[in-house]
């Protein structure tokens, strides 16, 4: 253990008072000592000098030499003699004094005995005295000095190194101060190891992550232990016991309450290591929390398109072993509908529930996404070909067309399904996505409300679709396109009324493409709009140089009026060519009043304005064309070829022509009647009051160069 502070500042002041007393009492005593011994023996000297004088004299005077005073005196030391303090005796054996010297010594008295022998018999003794004064004087100096030496001695020897000790204190307090405020400030909780294992500082925060009640006062084995124990590394910590403590640098510990500790360790070398523990707990629910929000989707909490892929990804590669994987594509019928008229809160209501449906038609192993919008998709791991597949299409349209109770309305909707298996070649994720997305397309196409299993041929018709789009986007620049035109007859002179234009398309490889190939494509794509007004354009451009009774007429696809600037495109064809706006007729389908807003009538209206002729095609064919009448006052409806075609049979058609020449009389239309082909056609017609007439009984659609050619045949009224 090292010195406690107050044990080194006793040891320091007992070292201070020792070399003090040594000082201050060693010189003098050594001094007083060594002056002792030197006088003492100077003295013995000198009394056995004095001695052996007397014993001589004594042995030459035998007899009654105790009475020869004066010779034995002068034999003796005087006091006096040589400055120095010294006097003898002589005394008998019995101790009487037989001659002694007068004189004052000062005292202390040094004395010292030496006997005086004479042949071999001590006959008397000298005694001699000399005064210590001169040394006690000499000392008591020494010690006054050496007293102020030890002073010194003491205070150098104490105080300085007490003070530079209390100096460090100061600074390391200071220090230690500075860095216990770092270490508690650190939002890391900080626990110091020693070589050991032994905990040997920790700061706050470790305090208050593994303590329990009062954690500022728990000791550090204390809190190690603690936290060894929530860390699941055993609850004690002693020493050669810390459960592979040093092995790995960083951990993420789960605690028993919950939290979540991220450890990360680093060796101090030969010392022992410092740990630092993080709360990570609120990190993690928020990153679990973001990666929950990027898989899932926020309305239905359905897995979203980046997990349904993820899973794919995982799953897939289980087929090279045998295991089955079928994609199920879901789009809802008539979800826009529901949108459009109940708004969205009912949209989102709706999607919801039929999440849920979803959920509870499939199994845990089954995967169930939203792709996006009224899109889901199902994957099946697992399940047997295809009757499984089956099951549960049939199960989802059944539950689904069952009608929802929404925001207190009935709505119903329906599904389509596409229906994809993985096998050996399908198995990367996007060629089963397609085939699914294919699938899908079919059983919707097939009219709704079904399921389809994708099939290869279903690929290559898809194959060829995606060639037809590709060509088609490049067909208008490169000039493969041109007008026909087919002329329409007035059926009561049967001359020349006008011509309508159709448009061809010349492609490279393949010929001449019809539009029934081309035109809903380029309707799907949006090139309709590029293509349709370049038909306007010379299509007016051609009819300009034609005679001025001859019409123009042109089909419009409703998708020209679904953005903004038809009015302005057949402003400009017309300005442009310098054909009169009532040589033109539009053609228009249902479909187009399908859409039925105000903005198509209004650009109807604008039209109509500019002395364009608007004329309803394909009558007869949609639920509600008489309706339709009543909403714009079209120039006039052609009758669908159907009815035309089954004139002559007996199932109402001739009937329908009746009645819709006589609905055309009513409203002021005039009504034209498509694919003449027959003249048993054209009597009936002519009969039943049809104001025009078409078909290849007069002509097919022809290149603009035949045209002057058919005008001048049908110049020429014919007698019938
Ligand atoms: P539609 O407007 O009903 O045009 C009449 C179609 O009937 C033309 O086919 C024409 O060739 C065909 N036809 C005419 N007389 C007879 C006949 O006696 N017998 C038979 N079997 N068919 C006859 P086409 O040219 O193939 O056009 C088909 C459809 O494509 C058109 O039907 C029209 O809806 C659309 N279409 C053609 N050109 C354009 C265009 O420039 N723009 C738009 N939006 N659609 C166009
Ligand atoms: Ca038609």
């Amino acid at each position: 253990m090292p010195m406690r502070i107050p044990q080194i500042r006793k040891l320091v002041g007992g070292i201070g008072v020792f070399v003090a007393l040594a000082i201050a009492v060693a010189v003098p005593v050594g001094t007083f000592a060594v002056g002792y011994a030197a006088a003492s023996d100077v003295l013995t000297f000198k009394a056995r000098l004095s001695a052996s004088q007397v014993a001589q004299f004594i042995y030459t005077n035998q007899r009654l030499w105790q009475y020869q005073h004066v010779r034995l005196a002068g034999l003796l030391e005087l006091p006096s003699r040589h400055g120095e303090s010294v006097r003898e005796r002589i005394v008998d054996p019995a101790g009487n004094v037989i001659l002694q010297e007068a004189g004052i010594l000062a005292s202390p008295l040094q004395r010292v005995r030496v006997p005086i022998v004479v042949r071999g018999e001590t006959v008397a003794w000298l005694e001699a005295e000399a005064s210590l004064r001169p040394l006690a004087v000499s000392t008591g100096f020494m010690a006054a000095i050496s007293s102020i030496l030890g002073l010194i001695a003491w205070l150098t020897v104490r105080l300085l190194p007490l003070r530079v000790l209390d100096a460090t204190l100061l600074t390391l307090a200071r220090q230690s101060a500075r860095f216990q405020a770092a270490l508690d400030n650190m939002t890391q909780g900080l626990c110091l190891f020693d070589a050991q294992r032994r905990p040997v500082v920790h700061n706050r925060r470790f305090a208050e992550m593994f303590g329990t009640r009062k954690p500022e006062t728990a000791a550090s084995g204390e809190l190690a232990s603690r936290m060894l124990r929530d860390l699941g590394m055993g609850g004690t910590f002693a020493p050669g016991d810390a459960n592979g403590l040093q092995s790995h640098d960083e951990a993420v510990h789960k605690l028993p309450d919950g939290r979540v500790i991220q450890e990360s360790r680093r060796a101090i070398p030969g010392e022992g290591w410092v740990a630092t523990y993080e709360d990570v707990s609120e990190r993690r629910r928020s990153q679990d929390q973001l990666s929950h929000m990027a898989r899932h989707d926020a309305l239905t909490d359905l897995p979203n398109r980046v997990l349904f892929r993820e899973h794919m990804e995982r799953v897939l590669p289980r087929v090279r072993r045998g295991d089955h994987v079928a994609v199920l594509y879901l789009d809802l019928d008539g979800f826009k509908a529901v949108n459009d008229m109940h708004g969205h809160p009912a949209g989102d209501e709706l999607l919801r529930r039929v999440a849920a449906i979803l959920r509870e038609n499939t199994r845990e192993t089954d995967l169930v996404a939203r792709l996006g919008g009224d899109e889901f998709a199902i994957i099946q791991v697992g399940a047997a070909q295809p009757s499984e597949q089956v099951a549960l299409a049939d199960r989802l349209l059944a539950a689904i067309r069952v009608p929802f109770e929404i925001v207190g309305q009935r709505v119903e909707i329906g599904v389509s399904i596409g229906i994809a298996l993985a096998d050996a070649t399908s198995s990367s994720v996007d060629r089963l996505l397609r085939n699914a997305d294919i699938a899908l397309y079919r059983a919707k196409a097939g009219g709704r409300g079904k399921w389809c299993f994708f099939e290869p041929e279903m690929d290559e018709e898809l194959q060829h679709r995606y060639r037809l789009d590709t060509d088609l986007r490049c067909a208008l620049t490169e000039g493969q396109f041109e007008v026909y035109y087919q002329p329409l007859i007035e059926a009561r002179t049967q001359l020349l009324a006008g011509f309508e234009a159709l448009i061809r398309w010349h492609h490279p490889n393949r010929g001449m493409v019809l539009p029934a190939e081309f035109i809903p494509l380029s309707e799907e794509n949006g090139l309709i709009r590029a293509i349709g007004g370049w038909v306007l354009a010379t299509a007016c451009a051609d009819a300009v140089r034609w005679p001025e009774h001859i019409k123009l007429a042109v089909n419009l696809s409703p998708v020209q009026f679904a953005n903004g600037n038809l009015v302005q495109e057949v402003t400009q064809a017309l300005y442009r060519s310098g054909l009169a706006a009532s040589r033109l007729e539009l053609k228009i389908t249902e479909s187009v009043l399908l859409q039925d807003n105000n903005a198509t009538l209004g650009i109807l209206h604008q039209l109509h304005n500019l002395g364009v002729l608007i004329s309803m095609d394909d009558f007869g064919t949609g639920y509600s064309s008489l309706s339709y009448l009543r909403r714009f006052p079209f120039d006039k409806i052609k009758i669908d070829q159907s009815f035309v075609r089954d004139l002559a049979r007996e199932n109402g058609s001739i009937e329908i022509v009746r009645a819709v020449v006589g609905l055309g009389r009513a409203l002021g239309m005039s009504v034209l009647a498509e694919r003449v082909e027959t003249a048993e056609q054209l009597g009936l017609l002519q009969a039943e009051g049809c104001d025009e007439l078409q078909g290849y009984l007069f002509s097919k659609p022809r290149p603009v160069r035949d045209v002057p050619a058919i005008i001048a045949r049908h110049s020429v009224a014919r007698d019938s």
